[in-house]
């Protein structure tokens, strides 16, 4: 299940970001009651036998101390409870380390690659980006369960094998979860750099040179990009698909609404009794249809790239 804290970024800077920023001064979380909150939630998973928490945003690390809370209480309860965070890792300080520690947390973290590439895809400055891969080698250090999520797009696609090596050989990554592009435009010659640099990288991990696990290899998405999961968002509303966070999805999103948390636990345990597994695909369908009449020619283009990924995927 995914919990978002926060709409809020540190950054607000990523080019290919769509996240909803309208809402971004309001601070959901403190005008709910946390208690009412951890008691639905530990019922709601236990229902669906869920045991894993994941905090997404936005920027989670903003809002540490609802995270902090939230584990503390869940870990108390029970220990069938696994969390992760997905972090942009510039907000990482000792305090935070510690806790992350101290309880097992696993991080997924987003680099794109060298100083040229993840400054200019993200639009931060060198010295941030010189902060994260600080950060990454201290929790790769502390062997921190992690993930690191990199994005491809037509203007890195050529660098590919140069920066694969980059973050394996300097920072020390292992766990790759690779992102080409959604809902944006990949041009002819994006497609065939693409194709070429996993054409060496697909070499280079056969003949050992390159020690990388593909986490894309475990993950299977309805919908490219978007999460089939249960969300929890930061007014408490509970949908099935991440697709909710994102700015062309605002007008569509109640029509996928599950539950909400500010309603009382026999309401939600009503709301919940109606789902079933089958819902997630139901819903999937929805999204994909939405994201067709808003992206139809930028969908088919996009097909191409997943088609030379998943080609790599079957060949490594
Ligand atoms: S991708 Fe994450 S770090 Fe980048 S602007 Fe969006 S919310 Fe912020």
């Amino acid at each position: 299940m995914i919990i978002i804290p926060t709409r809020l970024c540190n950054t607000n800077s990523c080019s290919y970001c769509w996240v909803h920023k309208k809402d971004f001064n309001v601070k959901y979380f403190d005008n709910f009651n946390l208690e009412d909150f951890y008691e639905k939630m530990f019922f709601i998973s236990n229902n669906l036998s869920d045991f894993n928490l994941r905090f997404f945003g936005w920027e989670p690390f903003l809002r540490f101390d609802v995270i902090k809370e939230i584990i503390l209480y869940f870990k108390q309860k029970s220990d069938k409870f696994n969390f992760t965070i997905n972090t942009n890792l510039t907000l990482l300080d000792e305090q935070k380390l510690d806790f992350i520690k101290e309880n097992k947390i696993k991080l997924i973290i987003s680099c794109n690659w060298n100083l040229k590439t993840h400054s200019k895809t993200r639009w931060i400055w060198i010295s941030e980006t010189l902060k994260l891969y600080k950060n990454i080698r201290k929790i790769l250090n502390f062997r921190i369960p992690h993930q690191i999520n990199v994005v491809v797009n037509n203007e890195n696609a050529l660098d590919l094998e140069k920066n694969l090596i980059f973050i394996n050989k300097k920072l020390f990554g292992e766990n790759i979860n690779l992102l080409p592009v959604s809902y944006n435009w990949w041009t002819e010659i994006g497609l065939v750099n693409f194709e070429k640099s996993l054409n060496i990288i697909s070499e280079k991990i056969k003949s050992w040179k390159l020690k990388i696990n593909f986490i894309n290899k475990q993950i299977n998405n309805d919908v490219s990009l978007f999460n089939s999961e249960f969300v929890v968002d930061s007014d408490w509303k509970i949908y099935p698909s991440t697709a909710i966070l994102e700015i062309f999805f605002i007008k569509e999103k109640e029509k996928i609404l599950i539950s909400d948390l500010s309603k009382n636990l026999d309401e939600i345990k009503k709301d919940l009794s109606s789902w079933e597994e089958e819902n997630h695909k139901i819903y999937s369908l929805f999204i994909n249809k939405v994201l067709k009449n808003k992206f139809s020619n930028i969908i088919e283009n996009d097909q191409n790239s997943s088609l030379i990924f998943h080609n790599f995927l079957e060949k490594i």
